[in-house]
């Protein structure tokens, strides 16, 4: 009897845990630094502390409004809209004497992809950090506002050192639609206690669910293809930074843990030079060690692969940058049972934080050898099309429309044609 009451009394606090009042402070999933008091917090501009409620689309673009106008170190561009009218941004964040001299770095990386230059003294990287493509995958969109602060407002040498050191082009939602769409669903059945049952109504979202955008494009395959307006805004983004890196952050199935790329092996495209893959190796290191660092599960080298140029992860592997996949495990609302424990979404997010602050730790340490396969990458391309029997295609098509449908798709991927 004394045992059962224990047990009761343990499952009350448990519940009580993770009441909706509880509040985790924001050095549960920032580094504990000083922070210019200038810039608000994401909780200062939204009301909530970021987990306890999922942030719609509006407010994640209304707190990186606020951002562009409060920090030096933050610029907000809008690279088009969706079907829904909703605005597709990339904050440009680093040093204010780099993003002064955005256009001029930009050039530096044209010259050193395509004229095989070697990287200029004090130039910094280019990383791009993209978050939920998939718009019910929400752990990486409420994540990109923390990672967001931290490089507005952080002040300490490592944070210094990043922006020093890096141009990062931060997407902080890929799929706006998706994730308006999504977080009013977990929002509108979420409990004052919250119900972690994974039959929960909260975790079975109607169709179409928030995956997908308006016209429930999976855009995580429409890299090549480019039908969809997210997709063609953000690869003309790309062709215009050239970045070394590029981050994808997803999720998966609730009872999984962690995955970051290299994926499976026998899954490379093997139109990827070898370096690319051993790059990613060196970077997952830090992901490795940050992960450790808070006591997360995580795997690597299985079951995803890193094959179809058409998603996230693997578009830049063909055009000089090295492409990285996230998957952590779904809590898909705020709290669910897993097989290893309630997973909270509070966890979720705070496992893309620290694995986007180690990508952007391992971009500033292996910058040298990122630039430089960044200048080999095209005369390795060349050789390899050197020993290939088809050198060039023909092609011809009766219907004008097609025609020209077909070469302006090829011109947005910057390949040449005549
Ligand atoms: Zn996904």
């Amino acid at each position: 009897m004394k045992h059962l009451f224990l047990i009761i009394i343990f499952k009350i606090s448990i519940l009580a845990l993770y009441a909706q009042s509880d509040k985790l402070p924001l050095q549960y999933y920032l580094p504990d630094i000083k922070y210019n008091t200038q810039i608000p917090t994401p909780e200062q501009y939204l009301g909530f502390q970021i987990g306890q409620w999922h942030v719609t689309h509006d407010q994640l673009a209304g707190y990186f409004k606020v951002l562009d106008a409060a920090s030096d170190r933050v610029e907000l561009v809008e690279y088009g809209k969706t079907h829904e009218n909703r605005p597709l941004l990339l904050a440009i964040i680093s040093s204010p004497e780099h993003l002064k001299n955005k256009e001029k770095i930009k050039k530096q990386h044209e010259d050193l992809l395509f004229s095989g230059e070697s990287p200029k003294d004090k130039m910094p990287a280019v990383g791009w950090q993209g978050y939920t493509i998939h718009g019910n995958e929400p752990s990486g969109n409420n994540a990109a506002l923390l990672v967001a602060y931290y490089l507005a407002a952080g002040q300490s040498k490592e944070v210094n050192e990043v922006l020093d050191n890096m141009v990062i082009l931060m997407d902080p939602c890929l799929n706006p639609d998706g994730v308006q769409r999504f977080s009013t669903w977990v929002n509108s059945h979420k409990s004052v206690h919250l119900v972690s049952d994974p039959v929960s109504r909260e975790f079975s979202e109607v169709w179409p669910g928030g995956r997908f955008n308006h016209y429930w494009f999976d855009m995580n395959r429409d890299w090549l293809l480019l039908t969809q307006p997210e997709s063609r805004g953000r690869v003309k983004l790309m062709h215009e930074w050239h970045p070394d890196v590029l981050t994808d952050h997803h999720e998966m199935g609730t009872n999984s843990t962690f995955f970051f790329q290299p994926g499976i092996p026998t899954g490379n495209n093997p139109n990827t030079p070898v370096e690319n893959f051993k790059m990613t190796e060196e970077i997952g290191k830090f992901h490795a060690k940050a992960l450790d660092s808070i006591g997360s599960l995580y795997y690597t080298k299985y079951n995803f692969d890193d094959f179809y140029y058409g998603k996230g992860s693997t578009y830049p592997d063909a055009i000089g940058a090295i492409g990285i996949l996230f998957e952590q495990a779904s809590s898909r609302g705020h709290l669910q049972e897993s097989i290893n424990g309630p997973l909270s979404f509070p966890f979720t997010i705070k496992n893309q934080v620290v694995t986007s602050l180690s990508t952007q730790k391992a971009t500033v340490s292996l910058k040298s050898g990122l630039l430089k396969y960044k200048s080999e990458f095209q005369k390795n391309v060349l050789s390899k099309i050197d020993r290939e029997s088809v050198k060039a295609y023909i092609f011809t098509d009766n219907d004008d429309l097609k025609m020209h449908k077909f070469i302006d798709l090829l011109l947005q991927h910057h390949i040449e044609v005549y």
